[in-house]
């Protein structure tokens, strides 16, 4: 067990935690078949999305604003996905190193309807400061690194989803929530639709265009499309988690003890470690009386696996109580200390990524302007150029009638560090969202539809583009 080791995130220095699996039932062996039955058609649109996500609802609000018949299917109650029920309230980034604000359109709409009190994070004046008051200040608060202040604020999950539930509606977004997308409709090699889980039962939707906006790549795995769904094990891809929040808490004082008593933070985190044996920091929230737990990043287990999924739950909730106790007794600010809630949704950062049409790899981190450039991220350190986000790494390359948009788009492991962060899954919901809808209103595969239109459209829905410095017509 319990080794750590120093393979972490990079922005978010902390430990990856070996499993130490429970015993786990025999597998049976068996099989049985399931009768065939006819499925009520539950309904038909232009666009279906599935998964209610960042990617998902930002791609549902693109295609329904450019006049698409836009249903989205959500297996929870609320929209947002880890950024609301998986507690993954640090939006980090949305500025690159020059301070240069690079995810824009849904993401900055979005958060501009966040009310004053439930967001936390630097003016806008401050992204980009390398001035060393301010990143001193802002690096604990989770918006400063290597020395430069940046856009990433922390926000309260209600208004998120609050919001998010608002611009879907009022952009005339149809959501149905409590179904669970299970198989694609496909037909020659098209995807036409998804048949979901209710308590209706089994019913369909059939859709001119699909996005899969599952996360883990649910539907275009289901529908046979080249995906790799392979991580090392202690990589912080394969690390999974529920998060959750302690309330009653006075981060200010924990905030005070970390920067100005080291020797005695380092004694705090090393009992931590040998009480718990699993350990994680504290991190702020969007506000001072609530603490944030990210972790422990469990190692070794798979997304893809229910028994993994169902003991990342049981571990995580135990630890949430011995950090309860252990937090209490030992952290200043943490006396009062109570369970304010673990998160709804299970901290998922790796399932699959998609084999696209292209794809977005460590080649890209030198700054060159992908031909069918939809969105731009920022660069994972100050040392690389922004990346830029090609079409192609949305569209499978063996699949028509879908999109593939949020942490399982096509790229290689490195980019994935980074392309999986909430303001990238709403960059390129965006872009599928937009391009789902030209495509669904031309009658045309989303293959077919010019990059240079889906561009022309992202822009005109506030996103942030470079030049282009060839003329593109299809993905590449
Ligand atoms: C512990 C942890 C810490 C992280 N830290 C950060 C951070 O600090 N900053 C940051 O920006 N990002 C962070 N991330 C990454 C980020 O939260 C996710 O990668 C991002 O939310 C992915 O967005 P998505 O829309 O692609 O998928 P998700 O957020 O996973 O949303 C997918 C949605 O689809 C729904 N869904 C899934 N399958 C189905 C189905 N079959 N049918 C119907 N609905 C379905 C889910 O319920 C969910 O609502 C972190 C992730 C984790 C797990």
């Amino acid at each position: 067990m319990g080794s750590t080791d120093n393979d972490t995130e990079r922005f978010f220095q902390s430990p990856v935690y070996d499993a130490e699996k429970r015993p786990r039932r025999p597998p049976s062996g068996q099989s049985i078949c399931e009768p065939a039955r006819e499925i009520p058609v539950h309904t038909r649109c232009g666009v279906l999305v599935v998964g209610g996500g960042p990617a998902g609802t930002a791609a549902a609000v693109a295609a329904a604003r450019l006049g698409a018949d836009v249903v989205l299917l959500e297996r929870y109650n609320h929209l947002g996905g880890l950024s609301t029920g998986g507690l993954v309230i640090w939006i980090d980034r949305m500025t690159d190193w020059t301070g240069r604000h690079v995810i824009r359109g849904f993401a900055e709409e979005i958060l501009d309807r966040l009310p004053a009190g439930s967001v936390a994070g630097p003016a806008r004046a401050e992204w980009g400061s390398r001035n060393e008051g301010k990143a001193a200040f802002w690096s604990p608060r989770l918006a400063a690194f290597h020395g430069i202040v940046t856009h990433s604020p922390t926000l309260d999950p209600e208004w998120l989803k609050a919001e998010s539930l608002e611009l879907a509606l009022t952009s005339g977004v149809h959501p149905i929530f409590h179904g669970w997308g299970v198989r694609p409709v496909v037909e020659d090699g098209r995807v036409t639709g998804c048949i979901f889980e209710s308590k209706q039962g089994r019913r369909a939707i059939l859709a001119k265009v699909t996005v899969d906006a599952t996360g883990d790549g649910d539907l275009y795995a289901a529908a046979g499309a080249a995906h790799d769904a392979t991580v090392k094990a202690r990589d912080i891809h394969a690390c999974m988690n529920t998060a959750w929040m302690f309330g009653g808490v006075d981060m200010a004082a924990f905030l005070e003890f970390r920067m100005e008593e080291p020797d005695q933070y380092a004694a705090f985190l090393a009992l931590g470690r040998e009480k718990l044996r699993y350990f994680e920091k504290a991190v702020v929230s969007w506000r001072d009386d609530i603490a944030l737990f990210l972790g422990p990043r469990l190692a070794g287990y798979s997304a893809l696996d229910i028994e993994d999924l169902s003991e990342v739950e049981i571990r995580s909730r135990r630890l949430m109580i011995e950090h309860l106790h252990f937090y209490r007794g030992h952290a200043p600010g943490f006396s009062n200390a109570h369970l304010l809630l673990s998160a709804p949704q299970i901290g998922v950062r790796h399932g699959r990524r998609l084999i696209g049409r292209s794809a977005v790899s460590r080649a890209d981190w030198d700054g060159r302007v992908r031909a069918d450039e939809i969105g731009v991220s920022p660069a994972p350190s100050p040392k690389f150029a922004n990346v830029s986000i090609p079409y192609g790494a949305l569209l499978p390359r063996d699949l028509k009638g879908l999109l593939a948009p949020g942490r399982h788009l096509a790229c290689d492991i490195g980019s994935h560090t980074f392309l999986r962060e909430i303001p990238q899954c709403w960059t390129t919901g965006q872009a599928a969202g937009v391009a789902a809808a030209l495509a669904a209103n031309a009658d045309r595969d989303p293959g077919d539809v010019a990059v240079a239109d889906i561009r022309a459209a992202l822009v005109k829905q506030g996103a942030y583009l470079n030049p282009q410095p060839t003329p593109a017509t299809a993905a590449g």
